[in-house]
C-alpha cells in the first residue's frame, strides 16, 4: 500500500470511528489534510463549529488567523499536513478529555505521524504540545507560555523530531495582542525552515 493509500485508509476509518464518546456529538469527523511528504506538520486541539460542519480542519476563524500567519512566511497550505489530537468536535469546544486525547491519538495521529515521519511538527496550543511532551517524555506542560517559539528535540514514537509549540491561532480572536506573539514565533519558524532548506 503507498502512503497516500495508507492515509486515506486512517481517513476513512475517522470519518466512521465510535472509539471515544465524541463521535456522538459530531457532524464530521476531521481526520486532517495536507501533504503527506510534508517536513512540517501542524497539530492543533479539536475541531470547531465549521471544521464539523465541514469535514476539515483549520476552515473557521482560527483557520483564517492560521492561513494569514502561513501566508506571512510563504509556507503553502498544500505543502504543510495540518490535522489536530482529536478528530471530532467537542461538545460547545470544551477542552477535550484524556481519555479522548489517548484514544483518538492512539489510534490516529500517531499513525499519520508515522507515516509522514515529518522533520517538525508544530503543536498549536496546550493541548497538543502537553500531548507529544507527555509521551515524549518531557516535563508535563501546564502553561504553554515558557514553550512556545523555541525548538525542542524529542524522540516521539520511536523516532526524533524537533517540537516547535506556539500559541493556537484562536487566541488572537479572544484577545488581539497574541497575533504579534503568534507572528514573532511564526517567524522564528520561518527561519528554522530556512537553516533546514525546507523553505
Ligand atoms: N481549532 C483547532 O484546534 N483545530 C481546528 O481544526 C480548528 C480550530
Ligand atoms: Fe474516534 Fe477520535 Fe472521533 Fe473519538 S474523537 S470518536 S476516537 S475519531
Amino acid at each position: 500500500m503507498s502512503r497516500a493509500q495508507s492515509m486515506e485508509k486512517i481517513a476513512r476509518k475517522v470519518r466512521v470511528c465510535v472509539k471515544c464518546p465524541l463521535w456522538q456529538g459530531r457532524r464530521n469527523a476531521v481526520p486532517g489534510e495536507g501533504n503527506i511528504e510534508a517536513a512540517v506538520m501542524f497539530v492543533g486541539e479539536a475541531p470547531g463549529y465549521w471544521e464539523d460542519v465541514k469535514g476539515l480542519p483549520f476552515v473557521g476563524a482560527a483557520g483564517k488567523v492560521l492561513d494569514e500567519l502561513l501566508e506571512r512566511i510563504t509556507l503553502l497550505r498544500g505543502n504543510v499536513f495540518i490535522t489536530n489530537i482529536v478528530k471530532c468536535r467537542p461538545p460547545k469546544n470544551r477542552d477535550p478529555r484524556l481519555l479522548e486525547v489517548t484514544t483518538c491519538t492512539s489510534l490516529y495521529l500517531n499513525r499519520q505521524v508515522s507515516l509522514i515521519q515529518p522533520e517538525i511538527i508544530v503543536t498549536l496550543g496546550r493541548h497538543s504540545t502537553a500531548y507529544i511532551f507527555s509521551e515524549a517524555g518531557l516535563e508535563k506542560v501546564e502553561n504553554i507560555t515558557e514553550f512556545r517559539g523555541k525548538v525542542f528535540e524529542v524522540s516521539f514514537l520511536g523516532f526524533s523530531v524537533s517540537v516547535f509549540p506556539m500559541y493556537h491561532p484562536a487566541s488572537v480572536l479572544h484577545n488581539p495582542r497574541y497575533r504579534d506573539k503568534l507572528e514573532g514565533d511564526f517567524r522564528l519558524l520561518k527561519a528554522e525552515l530556512k537553516k533546514r532548506q525546507i523553505l
